[in-house]
């Protein structure tokens, strides 16, 4: 994501004297104030020693260690490396905290003194290894925040589940992990959370908190179609059938999906064709062409109407031409979706916490699993904003040089802190 500089420099000059500003309690706001010297030196040592999907065993060490030394009941090798802690105070409800873990195989290119040196391995080849998603900042966040809640003993109105999860960005062998699998391995029973709340931080201001009730990242389908002709000579295409011909035009006709097909009012989506493959020289037609490509868009009907209409396009185009389509279609993850009734309870919290830094957040067309846990409970997820203030060193998320601004993260443990306070003593 970019921001232009002159959004930058005027946001910066109403937000940034803000920051500091929160409607917790006195007492509250002094244990924050007193957790975050820890906070910073979590997310830098994380930042330091990144780890990738499934690999995260240094991270999930640390964080079960420190929430067994605040007393709480945990649970390790959730989904692989995932880390659950359970904080039980009073009788009330329950919050589920998300926070995921995991770096990617970039190879960092901020100058910090803690910058990431790390190597891996990923899928076969040597990676540096960087949080350049940021993660190390959400899991020094809900560490911190842990600290604060398990401090309150039986004051604390509810109980609180704190989820620290592995491989957001993805398995290192595609294979089912994740929120997915913490959610299949039972990280929301028992007990069961009655909302869940979770961060990621963007090249937003420093200072803002940005949300919005219902769709805020895209459902991420990948999608395969196999067009079958017939081989022939490329100087008598009559003696054949030209899949070349048919995957183009089944590929123009994939572009009316959005442009021509969908309600344009509703939510906007996009169907991507971002590769394809077929024949092996300038005169032969070949028997086949594959092509793959990605579906996004914010409405869960939407999502699978889109689906629908892939399936038909390039069935019947190809149909019209005397050749066959084959579409596989690999649901990835759903659309990040914040509960509106949650939204509308809480927003006053998230004022009080940024102030005229809680901001509407543009919707992304990236996906998050998120998701996953908010299918299982009203979710509600927010995007801190970490952009150091001089723009030339704001770099989107994934970027080698993306740098998250640490004035940052006392907004991030009192936005979490007090969604968690407000939210169970409202029930
Ligand atoms: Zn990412
Ligand atoms: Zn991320």
């Amino acid at each position: 994501m970019t921001l232009s500089r002159r959004f930058l420099v005027a946001f910066f000059a109403a937000v940034v004297p803000q920051v500091g500003f929160a409607d917790l309690s006195p007492t509250m706001e002094e244990t924050i104030a007193s957790v975050i010297p820890n906070v910073v030196a979590w997310r830098r040592d994380f930042h330091e020693h990144p780890e990738l999907g499934n690999s995260e065993f240094r991270t999930a060490g640390i964080i079960a260690e420190h929430l067994r030394a605040l007393g709480m009941e945990v649970q390790t090798e959730v989904a692989h490396t995932g880390v659950v802690g359970i904080l039980r105070g009073g009788n009330g409800p329950v919050v589920a905290l998300r926070a995921d873990m995991d770096a990617l195989p970039v190879k960092e290119l901020v100058d910090l003194p803690f910058a990431s040196k790390a190597i891996g391995e990923y899928q076969g080849r040597e990676v540096g290894v960087m949080h350049a998603c940021g993660h190390d900042n959400h899991v020094a966040i809900l560490m911190g925040v842990a600290e604060v809640l398990a401090g309150l003993g039986k004051d604390l109105p509810g109980t609180v589940k704190f989820i620290f999860q592995p491989a957001e960005e993805g398995t290192p062998d595609q294979s089912v992990g994740g929120a997915e699998l913490m959610v299949q391995e039972g990280a929301f029973n028992d007990p069961k959370p009655d909302a869940v709340f979770g961060l990621h931080v963007f090249p937003y201001p420093v200072g803002v908190v940005a949300t919005r009730p219902g769709g805020l990242m895209a459902s991420s389908d990948f999608f395969r179609i196999t067009v079958k002709g017939k081989q022939t000579h490329g100087a008598v295409p009559w003696a054949g059938v030209d899949p070349i011909v048919t995957a183009s035009q089944i590929v123009l006709g994939l572009q009316t999906i959005v442009s021509r097909q969908l309600d344009a009012t509703l939510t906007p989506s996009i169907v991507t064709v971002g590769k394809i493959e077929g024949g092996v020289r300038n005169n032969i037609i070949p028997e086949s062409v594959e092509m793959v490509g990605t579906i996004r868009t914010f409405d869960a009907d939407t999502r699978l109407d889109i689906h629908e209409r892939v399936r038909r396009i390039a069935t019947q185009t190809a149909a019209a031409a005397g050749a066959t389509a084959e579409v596989e279609i690999d649901l990835g993850y759903g659309v990040t979706r914040n509960d509106p009734a949650l939204f509308r309870q809480m927003a006053p919290t998230l004022r009080s916490v940024a102030g005229d830094g809680f901001i509407e957040a543009n919707q992304t067309t990236t996906a998050e699993d998120f998701s996953y846990f908010a299918n299982e409970a009203p979710g509600l997820f927010l995007f801190l904003g970490v952009a150091p203030e001089d723009p030339s060193l704001v770099y989107p998320n994934h970027s080698p040089r993306f740098y998250a601004d640490e004035r940052a993260l006392p907004v991030g443990v009192r936005a979490l802190t007090a969604l968690t306070l407000d939210y169970l003593a409202a029930q």
